[in-house]
């Protein structure tokens, strides 16, 4: 139905033009070869030619009409898989942890291991050992952070990775006892290093084309059309090849893709990863490939604020002792930086901590051009000198507001001390100072949904508990409703040298958008409901 080559005319819907939530109704939209044809006044000459032409109608009931949303920082595979991990988000304690695995063990007792998700280091005090899990059964049990910085394992997860045998990696701490063998944590690098590969390895081909499918469908059922995968790798990139192989040679899907680059034996190592993100971005660029594209690379710079590995300019104040070093120094991020520069490719640098995002702004500013549109991604603390360069330098800021939901902040006052949780989440300072924002969900870490993603950014209250009472986190860092949706899809875009093709509603724009139930506010985008999601034309998703 979809595809008539007469097009689409669209009407009675309230197109975002960018600027206002609510856009008037007298506007409608033809769409034609998977482009927009028009979009303006329903009363103009050129409506009514189209109208008179016998072409396809819908009428959009007054609802809103936005851009596909672009997630502007996700994990592609790590999403598809996660839609099949046992989800521990929302567990209080070890008790219901292991009443979830439990649970799923016994509906599932063919799958090989027990994979799942979502916890975090608060449910369980902070402890994560093999032997609070090692009753539950015989298979590996893999728990994922939600942070996706660490992974707590039980003793055959251990035992089949060899664990034991392992020294710790560059820039990855294995938890060990007194007597030095692996207790069941494993964080930071040996996530990227030791989990994600094994499992990669002992997944079958099969199982991960039909996770980047599901992933899809998911982002699809959300009014998504676009994403940027975040810390794509061999493993993964390989997948997606299969995937867009067994699709026939085309995505239902925008994807652009950061190359993750990891701190490996020493600078030689990592020069030579970045030589590999040169070579790929050869084949997949804009040119050649314009809805699959390798965009850079991704240093991740340091951790996360509540494992306390995140890189602060000042102690912790609960763990004053915690280290506050970050994963890359200042010496290893200058030549990679440097080289990923001459090389015309984009850095998207994580930096949480406030010490982590003074870094990355030294090493952009030092090395990089304002039209390459580098990236800095997270920025949950910063100093005001540093929200204010942001937009000088030309660097985007990466958000997530997802990540500053109140209800998993619960720990940060503690962590940071009352005064410096106020620099928390500070979106509106950046845009303010003209830096380009660019909102993603980080999904698996977050759920994936841009609508509860932008209830957050523009109220700074909580998506995940609504009822529970807790005070907006640094509400005025707010940003406006139509200032997050445009970052969820221009911005997000722009971010990706893709504003010219989609992320706006213009004549001449591939027609992806979505049809949204909504009442236009901020307070409104809990409720809102996404009825259906169009891809250059197509309709891929209604409810
Ligand atoms: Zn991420």
């Amino acid at each position: 139905m979809s595809h008539q080559s007469n097009g689409i005319l669209f009407t009675n819907g309230r197109f975002f033009n960018g600027s206002t939530s609510v856009a008037e109704l007298d506007t409608s939209m033809v769409v034609k070869n998977g482009k927009i044809a028009y979009i303006g006044l329903a009363s103009s000459l050129e409506a009514k030619i189209y109208e008179d032409s016998g072409i396809q109608k819908q009428d959009l009931d007054g609802h809103h009409i936005l851009p596909g949303f672009i997630d502007g920082h996700m994990h592609f595979l790590m999403l598809g898989q996660s839609l099949s991990k046992v989800d521990l988000d929302g567990c209080a304690n070890i008790n219901e942890i292991r009443k979830r695995i439990k649970k799923y063990a016994e509906e599932n007792p063919s799958k090989e291991r027990i994979l799942c998700m979502g916890w975090m280091h608060s449910m369980t005090e902070g402890e994560a050992k093999a032997s609070m899990l090692d009753d539950l059964g015989d298979r590996p049990i893999y728990i994922d952070s939600k942070d996706l910085h660490s992974v707590w394992c039980n003793t055959p997860a251990l035992q089949e990775m060899s664990v034991q045998e392992m020294p710790d990696p560059a820039g990855g701490t294995i938890s060990r006892d007194s007597s030095g063998r692996a207790e069941g944590l494993l964080s930071e690098a040996c996530v990227l290093l030791i989990v994600w590969p094994y499992l990669a390895k002992v997944l079958p081909m099969e199982e991960k084309v039909a996770a980047l499918r599901a992933a899809i469908k998911a982002y699809h059922a959300v009014g998504c059309t676009g994403f940027i995968d975040m810390a794509m790798d061999e493993n993964a990139w390989e997948a997606v090849l299969a995937f867009r192989k067994a699709e026939g040679g085309t995505l239902p899907m925008r994807i652009a893709a950061h190359w993750c680059i990891l701190p490996g034996s020493g600078e030689a190592d990592r020069l030579a990863q970045v030589e590999r993100s040169i070579e790929l971005q050869k084949q997949f660029n804009e040119k050649m490939s314009p809805d699959l594209r390798i965009l850079g690379i991704k240093i991740i710079c340091d951790g996360v604020i509540d494992a306390c590995t995140a890189a602060l300019a000042q102690p912790y104040t609960s763990h004053p002792s915690a280290s506050l070093d970050p994963i890359w120094t200042s010496d290893m991020l200058g030549p990679v930086v440097k080289k990923a520069c001459e090389a015309g490719l984009q850095c998207a640098l994580h930096a949480i901590g406030d010490a982590a995002v003074h870094n990355a702004i030294n090493v952009l500013e030092k090395y990089g051009e304002a039209n390459q549109r580098h990236r800095v991604e997270h920025l949950e603390l910063t100093a005001p000198e540093d929200a204010k360069r942001l937009g000088e330098l030309g660097i985007t800021a990466s958000i997530q507001p997802v990540h500053s939901d109140p209800a998993i902040l619960r720990a940060w006052p503690k962590l940071l001390g009352p005064e410096r949780v106020k620099r928390a989440f500070a979106y509106k300072e950046f845009a303010d100072h003209g830096a380009v924002l660019a909102i993603g969900s980080d999904s698996p870490t977050a759920p994936h949904a841009p609508l509860q993603n932008l209830y957050v950014g523009s109220t700074r209250k909580s998506a995940r508990q609504t009822g529970a009472g807790d005070t907006p986190v640094n509400e005025h860092f707010k940003l406006g409703v139509a200032q997050a949706v445009s970052a969820a899809t221009r911005g997000a875009a722009y971010s990706c040298f893709a504003e010219k093709r989609v992320g706006s509603l213009e004549v001449g724009m591939e027609a992806d958008f979505c049809v949204v139930e909504w009442s236009g506010e901020a307070t409104g985008l809990l409720e809102a409901k996404v009825r259906e999601t169009w891809f250059a034309g197509k309709q891929v998703f209604q409810v």
